[in-house]
């Protein structure tokens, strides 16, 4: 964070659950990474509507008086499915444009607690780290050790030889807002891609202007 209580990020993606969970404390969590981003003056993209944590977060960031921006595919945007979008809505046509425009709006990815639709964007942005697709910092609020058994299942990947150990520096992990996003600030990609982002065809990412680690 600089002096301003600016951030090297302009734009954060997060993911999360479309549910709340039971515990009051993943609704916690989400306002208060709602609340860091604001303080920070980070801008949020998102899956779009209101439900669950999506709402919590997107409602905080937006009454904050920062931009939020919610990237929706034709087929979950009626109101009974998603719900109300605050903020500025994208339509695109399916899931997998979805993604790619969340990931070429935003400089860094958060995972909140979440289910399978949070695993795998989760997944998917971790993976192209790897592949070198991008270098931004994918982080996951690991809340009351919501995420232990995942982050376990990958030093396991590491141990048993389907990861590498340099590869295991992609996931950065930290049970606060403030503890993760001060971690993502200071992440440098150290692992080696499998191909350089120059590589690959990027016409769905663009390039990644706001990326300060690829210039
Ligand atoms: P899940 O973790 O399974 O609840 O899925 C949440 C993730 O999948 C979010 O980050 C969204 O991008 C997407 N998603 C799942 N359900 C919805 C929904 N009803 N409206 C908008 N996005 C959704």
């Amino acid at each position: 964070m600089d002096g301003n209580g600016g951030s090297r990020f302009r734009r954060v993606c997060v993911f999360c659950g479309s549910n709340s969970g039971h515990r009051k404390v993943f609704s916690d969590a989400a306002i208060e990474l709602g609340n860091e981003l604001v303080k920070r003056k980070i801008a949020l993209v998102y899956g779009g509507g209101s439900v669950g944590l999506m709402g919590l977060i997107s409602q905080r960031v937006y009454d904050g008086g920062c931009h939020v921006l919610g990237v929706i595919p034709k087929a979950l945007e009626p109101l009974e499915i998603s719900g109300e979008t605050v903020g500025e809505v994208k339509i695109v046509a399916d899931m997998h444009e979805r993604k790619a425009e969340m990931a070429k709006q935003a400089d860094a990815f958060v995972a909140l607690p979440g289910g399978y639709g949070t695993m795998e964007e989760l997944l998917e942005m971790i993976t192209w780290s790897q592949l070198g697709i991008h270098k931004k910092p994918v982080g996951l609020l690991n809340v009351d050790g919501y995420y232990n058994s995942l982050l376990s299942l990958f030093d396991n990947g590491v141990e048993e030889g389907f990861i590498k150990p340099s590869a295991r520096h992609i996931v950065l992990s930290a049970p606060t807002a403030q503890e993760l996003l001060t971690k993502m600030e200071q992440y440098t990609p150290l692992h080696d891609h499998v191909a350089p982002h120059e590589s690959w065809h990027m016409e769905k990412l663009g390039d990644y202007p706001r990326d300060q680690n690829e210039q």
